[in-house]
């Protein structure tokens, strides 16, 4: 067996000086196209077969064993976010309102290592890996996009592995889940439609108002009363918009908010309650509400035997006392797409390090990471497609 965690360290330099370039430049959902040019060369040049423009701007890599075998496929998102960095940071993004707040950038310089890695075990390899490069996870829907692209033929993936750098872990340590992990999302938006009038005459009017403030509190009751007490749902109401003036009272007002579930019998009840709850209340108080339901994405749900393979890649690189198994979040991850359709696991690489002062949460305009977290990551991905491939 090659030891990949020395090998994934030999790599630090190199790891770093990417990230470090991908940080300073970050692009936005749809518009990684710096991003994806730099991990085509790379491809390239290490002699994978390469498609580009898959899912716009998504790029995916191939390299052939000399035999036979199973296509591992390892997914890599590339985006950044409408945030202005605020870290202070040597190597802080040059472009105002956008930062690498996610750890994408560390993604993308992990998959670039492991392409790199991989060569060396080509000739021994029985099987394929499929190495994709993603745009815009971050609410783009990039995964299926690249999916109505053909990112999952030629070759077809049997197995699918992704990892997040995760601020909520310490380096050093990862977290191999079965089953979900992240949940399926929903965004809803509901009109109000009220009949406004003088703010002193409140009999003469329907006061949307009134009825969406009884509509806020009626939704809690939806993850309290309707779904069952064993499963895990969120209901939030994130927009809430009525009115201008302190005398009038508005014709309409606007709310929209997102549903969490992770099993699909929460994600119904929740999806029907939810507008059941915002028509039958507007109902009440005599306004109408007109309700929207999108869904954005499925719960993520790892595969219990290729999370066994995972965790015992981990345990392998970091020793059984390293690797956890628990961490989910009500948050949401367009894997899901490709979870759905090949059996997989995402897994989360700690990379939080407050003692050096890494340990903002994802999003925070003071997101950062400690970079030994990639070595880590990449070598436990090695390490998991050694036991599938070598
Ligand atoms: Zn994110
Ligand atoms: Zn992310």
């Amino acid at each position: 067996m090659i030891p990949w965690l020395t090998a994934a360290q030999s790599k630090r330099e190199q790891l770093i000086a990417w990230r470090r370039d991908f940080h300073r430049h970050p692009e936005l959902a749809y518009a990684e196209e710096r991003t994806a040019s730099i991990v085509a060369a790379h491809l390239e040049r290490l002699g994978y077969r390469v498609r580009t423009g898959v899912g716009r701007t998504g790029v995916v890599g191939v390299l052939e064993g000399a035999r036979p075998g199973p296509v591992v496929m390892v997914r890599f998102d590339m985006d950044a976010l409408p945030i202005t960095e605020e870290t202070g940071a040597e190597y802080a993004s040059t472009i105002p309102g956008r930062m690498h707040a996610c750890g994408h950038d560390g993604h993308v310089a992990m998959g670039m290592g492991l392409a790199e890695l991989l060569t060396e075990i080509r000739d021994r390899m029985a099987g394929a890996v499929k190495l994709v490069f993603q745009p815009a996870e971050e609410g783009g829907n990039g995964a299926e996009a690249m999916i109505r692209d053909g990112v999952l033929e030629d070759p077809r993936p049997d197995v699918f592995l992704a990892a997040h750098l995760w601020a909520d872990r310490p380096v050093g340590s990862v977290d191999v889940t079965p089953g979900p992990v992240m949940a399926a999302a929903e965004r809803w938006v509901c009109t109000v439609h009220g009949q406004g009038g003088h703010g002193a005459l409140p009999h003469q009017t329907v006061d949307p108002i009134v009825a969406a403030a009884h509509m806020v509190c009626a939704l809690q009751t939806v993850v309290s009363r309707n779904v069952s007490p064993l499963e895990t749902a969120v209901v939030t109401v994130g927009a809430i918009h009525g009115g201008d003036a302190f005398n009038v009272i508005p014709a309409q007002v606007e709310m929209s908010g997102t549903i969490r579930t992770y099993e699909p019998s929460a994600r119904e009840v929740a999806i029907r309650r939810v507008r059941e709850v915002l028509e039958g209340v507007a109902g009440a108080f005599g306004a109408r509400a007109e309700v929207t339901i999108v869904s954005l994405t499925p719960a993520v749900i790892n595969d219990p035997k290729v999370t066994s393979v995972v965790r015992q890649a981990a345990e392998a690189i970091l020793g059984p006392e390293r690797v956890t198994s628990g961490e989910r979040t009500m948050g949401s991850e367009d894997a899901a797409f490709f979870l759905r359709q090949v059996p997989g696991c995402y897994f989360f690489v700690g990379a939080a390090n407050p003692a050096r002062g890494l340990g903002a949460p994802h999003h925070n305009p003071r997101f950062d990471f400690d970079e030994e977290a990639m070595e880590i990551g990449l070598a436990v991905l090695a390490q998991a497609i050694g036991l599938y491939l070598l």
